[in-house]
């Protein structure tokens, strides 16, 4: 391949991108989210390739008086729209805003207790990920019966046998509050924190749309800021407790980053400013259009994960159960066949070989694209002729295209959709 040859590549692979999350597809799959445009423009402005290396007021290099600045105004804005008295905003990820937390509050062979796949529980509370690599033992949490959280009463019995350094809440599917207070009274009893990873509650936290984990007694907070949030991909970690703020700083610096990237940081300031703004509306939006597509899809025929009291989500997300298909992943593959995006999860019931036994499906993305309620019910036929495994997925695709392209411009932003 010629040097041209690649760039001629890459200028088409973007274009794809493109096609295919802006003109083509759906996107149902909570993990992602559209940007404002304006907070967009910050990654190519320049910031992204100049050094930050130290504390504002006593940079090392030169020239970084505007660098600064960001820094302080988006960490500001994120301890704002949190209503947390610290927010760590030198955070590449929200996998790496995990590992924050367990180096500011554990040694490697401690016994952590996490959510186990099966609620949502992410790798990096697990072995395979940063926890294991950290030399971390994880015990997975207990589930509890007909929910889609932790058992209260057998969480209690296994953290007094264990003895953790730490208990986590939070995870990929999100169906219901979790029990949080009660979480902290047993670390409390066994001398373990709380870490809440609202890697994809945090827009809901964000606009109050749900119980926010540090009032409810969570030591610290970490998350994602491209899902929910729908800001730049990175992460961040917040706290209320002045000691784990600072632990947390010398993790930041000197300890895993030296220069971090002020252009994400400026996107992350403009997000939190539509936020400011917008966040109330959005994030109510994202929680009744769940809702209503939870319902149409139910109504189509479409077997859906229920909660203890028959109720299928209580937030943004939903989840599909996906024996009768093979499983998520292959559940998820035949709709990418109809252009709507989703991805595989795990539920609490009956394993499937080779794949995971439930199919996510979230609002984040449709809602902030103009989508409401009332759009729910022609989406959830979309959506349940995909999965009909007595018809071609790629007959309904060519719909699927005509309808996203009548949503479009960024909603719930400090300015108007343009
Ligand atoms: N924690 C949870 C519960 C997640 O679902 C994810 C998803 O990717 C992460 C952490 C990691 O976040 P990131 O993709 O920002 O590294």
């Amino acid at each position: 391949l010629t040097p041209q040859d690649v760039l001629g590549e890459l200028d088409r692979l973007v274009a794809d991108n493109r096609r295919i999350h802006d003109a083509d597809c759906v996107n149902l799959n909570p993990a992602t989210n559209v940007m404002n445009p304006r907070a967009e423009a910050m990654l190519s402005t320049g910031l992204g390739s100049r050094p930050s290396l130290g504390y504002p007021g006593a940079k090392y290099e030169m020239g970084l008086e505007a660098i600064e600045r960001i820094e302080v105004v988006a960490a500001e804005l994120v301890a704002e729209v949190f209503r947390a008295r610290y927010a760590e905003v030198r955070v590449p990820s929200g996998a790496v805003a995990n590992l924050y937390a367990f180096l500011a509050l554990t040694e490697p062979g401690d016994t952590i207790v996490a959510p186990p796949p099966s609620i949502g529980g992410h790798v990096t509370h697990h072995a395979g990920g940063s926890a294991g690599m950290y030399r971390l033992r994880t015990v997975p949490a207990p589930v509890a019966p007909g929910g889609y959280t932790v058992d209260i009463d057998e969480l209690r019995r296994v953290a007094h046998e264990v003895r953790p350094r730490m208990i986590t809440v939070g995870a990929s599917l999100n169906l219901e509050p979790h029990p949080v207070p009660a979480i902290r009274e047993i670390a409390d009893e066994v001398g373990a924190t709380v870490l809440f990873d609202a890697a994809h509650l945090c827009g809901l936290i964000a606009g109050r749309a749900w119980p926010h984990p540090l009032e409810q007694g969570a030591h610290l907070m970490t998350f994602s800021t491209y899902k929910s949030l729908g800001g730049p991909a990175g992460g961040v970690v917040v706290t209320d407790d002045a000691e784990i703020a600072q632990r947390l700083d010398a993790i930041a610096y000197p300890g895993l980053t030296a220069n971090f990237d002020a252009g994400k940081t400026a996107a992350l300031a403009v997000t939190m400013v539509d936020w400011l703004v917008a966040g109330q509306g959005y994030a109510a939006a994202m929680v009744a259009t769940a809702a209503r597509l939870a319902e149409e899809l139910r109504a189509a025929g479409v077997p859906l994960f229920e909660l203890a009291d028959g109720a299928p989500t209580r937030s943004h997300q939903l989840a599909v159960r996906a024996a009768a298909w093979g499983g998520g992943q292959a559940a998820a593959r035949r709709l990418r066949r109809a252009n709507i995006l989703s991805c595989g999860i795990g539920l609490p019931e009956e394993p499937v070989d080779g794949d995971v036994n439930g199919l996510r499906l979230g609002t984040p993305e449709v809602v902030r694209l103009g989508m409401g309620p009332e759009d729910m019910p022609e989406l959830a036929g979309l959506v349940a002729r995909g999965l009909d495994p007595d018809s071609d997925p790629e007959t309904v695709a060519p719909e699927v295209t005509a309808w996203r392209r009548r949503f479009g411009g960024v909603h719930f932003t400090a300015q108007q959709p343009g």
